[in-house]
């Protein structure tokens, strides 16, 4: 079934302008992680079917038209990237980073439902939205100016609340500097200040998916102290869809799984129906490029991300980075180059986000408009 050629003419004619200005802003964008590199004209022919993964991907449903299976192995996948204990992880494919994170907040508030819950001020808005959703007390946590959580201060915060678990979320990438919080200096000070009840969840949505891949490896993972991570897919590896991947200790999982029971189901997920196609898109990503692959994919965008870097410096803008990110922080530029580029902004400052599909040719037309518009200014 051809559903354009069934529209009346003026509705083909809309999503004919739609599909032209859909290409058109993804050519231009800069300012937000979302990888527009890939492929998957492989798996279009699934798009004929009601994929559904319903509930649990590691329980059996009797609704089998799905990809449960290869949603496994993309949890799996992460799993080991992200050094979860051999025998103690499980995950599911969500629909974002932000789900990951409600999912992880929720995990942690069932283990310690008096926990107290410690953020940074750099933290992405939606972690606000799940504590409220949630209803967990929180303290947030003053930040070092790289937008790095200040060390000092959560220490501070923790001792004035030794009385209560202590639930700490990192920012592996924060949104607007892509700072990392060091997961392993968390652990740290909480073992050091022997806090028993602890969970450190890692927000990993914008970085999370390659900082394995770096030589000189954060400290941001289970085996560096972390009880669940949580991923975006479509920033970093790349989907059509928006989709991410939260991983999870399974014995703490399990608890939860046990408190749910008595309502007859083991549905351990928030939502009800899951898209089953964005499975499909990380599954097809990881299979096709492998760990080399992902490796070269990242070490790419870091070559751009530093290019980009180098370019603003050389027209005279003092533009920086975070060790390692694919972020160049700058003042923020005028209005038309904003939007034009579509770049957030926040106090002052702007960004681009050099995700894979960012080209040096397009960093080269950025720079030429960031010049010309200094030229004018000057
Ligand atoms: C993008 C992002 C999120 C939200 O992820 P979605 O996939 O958009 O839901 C959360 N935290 C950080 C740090 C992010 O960059």
């Amino acid at each position: 079934m051809n559903t354009s050629s069934i529209l009346p003419p003026a509705d083909k004619s809309k999503l004919e302008a739609l599909l032209a200005s859909v290409g058109a802003g993804t050519a231009n964008f800069l300012g937000y992680p979302v990888a527009k590199e890939f492929d998957y004209s492989a798996l279009m022919p699934f798009l004929q079917y009601p994929l559904n993964n319903l509930g649990d991907p590691f329980i059996p449903s009797t609704y089998s038209v799905g990809t449960r299976e290869l949603e496994k192995e993309v949890v799996e996948f992460f799993a080991r990237l992200f050094r979860a204990p051999a025998s103690d992880w499980w995950g599911y494919v969500t629909n974002g980073g932000s789900e990951g994170n409600l999912y992880a907040l929720y995990l942690a508030r069932e283990l310690y439902p008096k926990g107290m819950v410690y953020y940074s001020g750099a933290t992405h808005y939606s972690v606000q939205k799940n504590l409220h959703l949630l209803n967990m007390p929180s303290i947030v946590i003053r930040t070092q100016e790289n937008g790095e959580m200040d060390y000092d201060d959560l220490e501070n915060m923790i001792s004035m609340h030794r009385h209560l678990p202590a639930i700490v979320l990192a920012n592996i990438g924060t949104t607007m500097t892509e700072a990392r919080d060091d997961v392993k200096r968390i652990k740290h000070i909480l073992n050091r200040m022997a806090i028993r009840q602890h969970y450190i969840h890692a927000d990993g949505a914008l970085s999370g998916s390659y900082s394995a891949f770096l030589e000189d490896r954060p400290a941001f993972d289970f085996a560096d102290g972390a009880n669940s991570i949580a991923i975006s897919g479509h920033k970093f590896i790349g989907s059509p869809i928006p989709c991410g991947v939260v991983v999870a200790q399974k014995s703490y999982r399990d608890r939860i799984a046990r408190s749910v029971a008595y309502i007859g189901t083991l549905d351990t997920t928030i939502t009800g129906s899951r898209n089953g196609h964005s499975p499909l898109f990380l599954w097809y990503a990881v299979k096709s490029m492998g760990m080399e692959g992902l490796a070269a994919r990242a070490h790419q965008a870091l070559e751009i991300a530093a290019y980009a870097e180098e370019q603003l410096q050389a027209i005279g803008i003092p533009a920086w980075r975070n060790k390692d990110t694919l972020t160049v922080v700058f003042p923020e530029p005028e209005e038309h180059i904003r939007r034009k580029w579509q770049l957030a902004s926040e106090n002052g400052w702007s960004h681009i986000i050099c995700m894979p599909g960012v080209t040096r040719a397009l960093i080269d037309s950025f720079i030429a408009e960031m010049a010309a518009a200094a030229v004018l200014v000057g």
